[in-house]
């Protein structure tokens, strides 16, 4: 099993005020690292943060790492999760998306060579596209439309990862490439389009749950702990990857719309709209990599990290006002 203990050490997380980075940044903080998080906000919020800034080892920089940025002190690690995750917003901002998988991740890649210190890309399920095979394994080159609108993320993850391997392979840098399956957990914008929190915002709200197409296609469903516990395996060992990182339940988005609404406690009602164009029909990583190289497998079960999400909702989104950006 890899240590997933880094007392002391100085990191760098880009998109740190986001979903993922933030609890990354908590959990680095709670381990005695120093943090220096760098996010343009634009699809972050300063919330996230507010446990974190209390720690004089946090420190937030509010800048776009499409532009080269340096770190005035030494840094052991930088893991780059800058980059809009969820389809509505990579879908309304592909040019800025194209440009942090290109730009931003150079620009992360030469913090990390200046510094010598080893860089992380948080990749995604996503480079599989439409997957052909099942589950998806590593070594699975995938089955992209290059010219489709999901493109401008999954191509950007595609060429994120084939810089992060060239760095590696040309410079000595000491890279590795997580391969992110769904995250699902606290802080998820309520309507950021991705299927747990638009369920859950349907069902707390009386409205029927929208199934895109039969419903049939397939997810699974990490939760936030378990992701970032990878993230820092992955930090912590030598494995230059990719690694698959996510649960290996495979759910019918049907079910999982069956299953939100029993932890929400209403009857499920659904509404059917058009497969978006694109979009993967089945989704599981196979994690025997994750497992054997870094000892981590996934732990929460998706019913109680439901809850833990839904507690976390009922103050977060109190009394249907928003406490949050929307
Ligand atoms: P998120 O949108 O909540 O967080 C992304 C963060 O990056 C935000 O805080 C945003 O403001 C910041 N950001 C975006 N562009 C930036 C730029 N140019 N400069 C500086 N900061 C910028 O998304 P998330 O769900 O936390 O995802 C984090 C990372 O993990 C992303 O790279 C995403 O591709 C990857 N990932 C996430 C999932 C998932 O299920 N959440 C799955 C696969 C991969």
């Amino acid at each position: 099993m890899t240590a997933t203990t880094m007392e002391g050490a100085r990191v760098v997380v880009t998109g740190g005020a986001g979903f993922i980075g933030s609890h990354l940044c908590e959990s680095l903080i709670a381990q005695g690292c120093s943090v220096i998080c760098v996010d343009n906000m634009s699809t972050g919020d300063p919330e996230n943060l507010a446990e974190v800034e209390r720690s004089p080892r946090f420190r937030l920089v509010q800048a776009d790492v499409t532009e080269p940025f340096t770190v005035d002190q030494p840094v052991d690690h930088v893991v780059h999760l800058a980059s809009p995750a969820s389809p509505l917003d990579y879908l309304r901002m592909p040019l800025e998306t194209l440009r942090v998988g290109s730009a931003g991740t150079e620009n992360a890649l030469r913090v990390a060579v200046a510094h010598r210190a080893r860089f992380v890309l948080a990749s995604t399920s996503e480079v599989y596209g439409d997957p052909a095979q099942h589950p998806q394994l590593e070594s699975y080159w995938g089955n992209v439309n290059p010219v489709g609108p999901r493109a401008v993320y999954d191509e950007a993850k595609r060429y994120a990862e084939a810089l992060t391997a060239a760095y590696r392979r040309t410079l000595g840098a000491d890279t590795a490439i997580a391969r992110l399956f769904n995250s699902f957990g606290p802080r998820m914008r309520r309507n950021d389009g991705r299927i747990v929190p638009t369920f859950i915002d349907q069902a707390l709200t009386g409205r029927p749950l929208t199934i895109n197409g039969s419903g049939e296609q397939t997810r699974s469903l990490c939760y936030v702990d378990d992701t970032v516990r990878g993230l820092l395996a992955l930090m912590c060992s030598s494995v230059p990857g990719p690694v698959n990182i996510g649960a290996t339940q495979e759910l019918s988005v049907r079910e999982i719309a069956e299953l939100i609404a029993r932890e929400v406690g209403v009857e499920l009602r659904t509404v059917s709209q058009c497969l978006p164009v694109d979009e993967p029909g089945r989704r599981c990583p196979d994690i025997e990599a994750a497992r054997t190289q870094l000892g981590w497998k996934p732990e929460m079960h998706v019913a109680e990290g439901l809850r833990r999400t839904l507690e976390w909702w009922s103050t977060a989104y109190a009394g249907g006002t928003p406490s949050r950006m929307d």
